[in-house]
C-alpha cells in the first residue's frame, strides 16, 4: 500500500515510453519523490515490472527477461537519440519498488560531470513536464513496434 511505482503504473494517463504485460518504462518525472517539482533530467528512464518487489532478487525469471529486454530497448531508443552512452543502475533509496535506471551521457559533458554529477553540469539537458513529454513522444516513436 502506498507505493508511488504501483499507483503510477495503475495511473489511465501515465505516459508510457513502453510496456508489456510485465514491465513498464516511463521517464523521471518533476513530481515524483524525491524531484520536488524541479527540472528533471531529460531521457532519464525507469524501468519497472509491474509486479511490486522491491530488488532485483525479487524477480522471477520472466519478468527478468522482460526487465533485460526493456533496459535494452530503451537503451538502443536512448542512444537512436543522440546519447553517447547510456548509464544503468538500481538504487531504489526513494521507493521500495524495483526501478532500475537508464541515464543517457549526451556528448560534450564533461568528464568531471559523468554518470554521478551530470545533473550539475550548467549545459545538462534539464526540462519541465512538456519537455518530458516531448522526449517520451521521440523515444516511443523510436521504439516503433517494439513498444506496447
Ligand atoms: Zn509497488
Amino acid at each position: 500500500m502506498g507505493c508511488f511505482v504501483c499507483a503510477k503504473h495503475r495511473d489511465p494517463g501515465l505516459d508510457l515510453v513502453g510496456a508489456d504485460e510485465l514491465v513498464v518504462v516511463t521517464h523521471v518525472s518533476p513530481d515524483a519523490p524525491g524531484s520536488d517539482g524541479a527540472p528533471v533530467y531529460l531521457g532519464h528512464l525507469v524501468v519497472e515490472p509491474r509486479r511490486h518487489v522491491a530488488g532485483l532478487d525479487g524477480l522471477a525469471d520472466d519478468e527478468a527477461a522482460a526487465v533485460g529486454r526493456w533496459v535494452a530497448r530503451a537503451g538502443r531508443a536512448l542512444r537512436a537519440a543522440g546519447a553517447e552512452h547510456v548509464y544503468s543502475a538500481v538504487i531504489g533509496h526513494h521507493v521500495d519498488h524495483l526501478h532500475q535506471h537508464l541515464i543517457p551521457r549526451y556528448p560534450g559533458t564533461p568528464r568531471e560531470y559523468w554518470w554521478l554529477r551530470m545533473e550539475e553540469w550548467p549545459q545538462a539537458r534539464l526540462g519541465d513536464a512538456a519537455e518530458v513529454a516531448n522526449v517520451v513522444r521521440d523515444l516511443r516513436a523510436r521504439l516503433g513496434d517494439q513498444g506496447r
